[in-house]
């Protein structure tokens, strides 16, 4: 009998299977992955990688899925989440090492406490280290390339520190997105000695704005399409009068129209559908192509 794929990755990872990928992600859609997969630390993780390439099984990272529209049709691969162990950090001086599988919102309160500043910006971001890196999260003109020192990633069998003006950051974008095979493992982050009142009020103000604006109480994966150079999608979206427009269970949010909320049962084909229905609309009114920020996550 050959041994199971949890038998051979025994005392590297916790192994899960078919867990359904709506259990993994903010937006709540997305059929069963084959495998989940949960390595221990960077040592078992460099093996865990090689006997998923001996068994040719393709495997993927999520963090906290929260930029990602799964396909219902489910994923016949591994996916593989830091979440579970890679959740060390520590201060050193004003820069902070945080493992890739860290919550940056806890991350940011962490910070705060320890007077650090700059991590005021991604205090509502529901995302882990490794997923803002990968993504270069943003938010209220800033984003991660402004604070990140080095990312350490693990590449062909090897782990590597790399400076921040390797990793070809761009809006919403990095070198990571060109290797999805790549595993950021942990990142550096420079931070500045600030006021503990003055930080903790920024975040307070930041909260209150994203509570204010955004349909935090609903399934999402936050705002769907990027902003074009000119204007914001939201603004072409309400243009077209697409606020509250649905299909099936996924709706434009009321509150914020760049968000698509999950209103209950939504397919990922009502999600889709809904974002085609919008590029179609704003490219007849407005001669402009939407381009999703969401990502698809397991199509074909
Ligand atoms: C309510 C809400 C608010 C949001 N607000 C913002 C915002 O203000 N600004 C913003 O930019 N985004 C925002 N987002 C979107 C999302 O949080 C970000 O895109 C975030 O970077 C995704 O992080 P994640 O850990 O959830 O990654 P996931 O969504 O799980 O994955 C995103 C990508 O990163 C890759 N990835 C994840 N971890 C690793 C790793 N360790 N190594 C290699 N690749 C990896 C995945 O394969 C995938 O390609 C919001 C989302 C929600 C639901």
């Amino acid at each position: 009998m050959p041994e199971t794929l949890a038998e051979q990755l025994k005392d590297r990872a916790d192994v899960e299977e078919n867990v359904p990928l709506a259990t993994m992600t903010t937006l709540k859609i997305g059929g069963p992955a084959r495998y989940v997969i949960y390595p221990y630390s960077t040592m078992t993780l460099e093996s865990v990688l090689r006997i998923l390439r001996k068994n040719h099984i393709p495997y993927r990272v999520i963090g906290k899925g929260s930029n990602l529209l799964c396909s219902d049709a489910g994923y016949d691969g591994a996916v593989l989440r830091l979440d579970r162990y890679f959740n060390k950090f520590y201060f050193e001086g004003s820069v902070l090492t945080a493992e890739a599988g860290c919550s940056v919102i806890s991350l940011a309160y962490d910070a705060m406490k320890n007077s650090l500043s700059g991590l005021e910006f991604a205090s509502g971001i529901p995302a882990t280290v490794g997923g803002v890196v990968c993504m270069n999260a943003g938010a209220y003109k800033a984003c991660m390339a402004d604070i990140l020192r080095r990312v350490q990633v693990m590449h062909d069998g090897q782990l590597e520190w790399l400076p921040c003006s390797a990793c070809h950051f761009a809006y919403r974008h990095s070198l990571f997105q060109e290797h999805p095979d790549w595993v950021v493992t942990a990142a550096e982050f420079n931070l500045r000695p600030g006021d503990r009142g003055e930080i903790r009020a920024l975040m307070d103000d930041r909260r209150q704005r994203r509570m204010a604006s955004q349909p935090l109480d609903k399934p999402s994966a936050g705002s769907v399409f990027r902003n074009p150079d000119c204007i914001s999608a939201w603004k072409l979206i309400e243009g077209i009068g697409y606020r509250g427009r649905k299909v099936g269970g996924a709706q434009v949010s009321e509150k914020h129209v760049n968000f698509i909320i999950n209103d209950g049962g939504a397919s990922s084909a009502d999600f889709l559908t809904l974002v085609h229905q919008i590029q179609k609309a704003v490219r007849e009114k407005y001669q402009i192509d939407l381009i999703m920020e969401v990502e698809k996550f397991n199509w074909q």
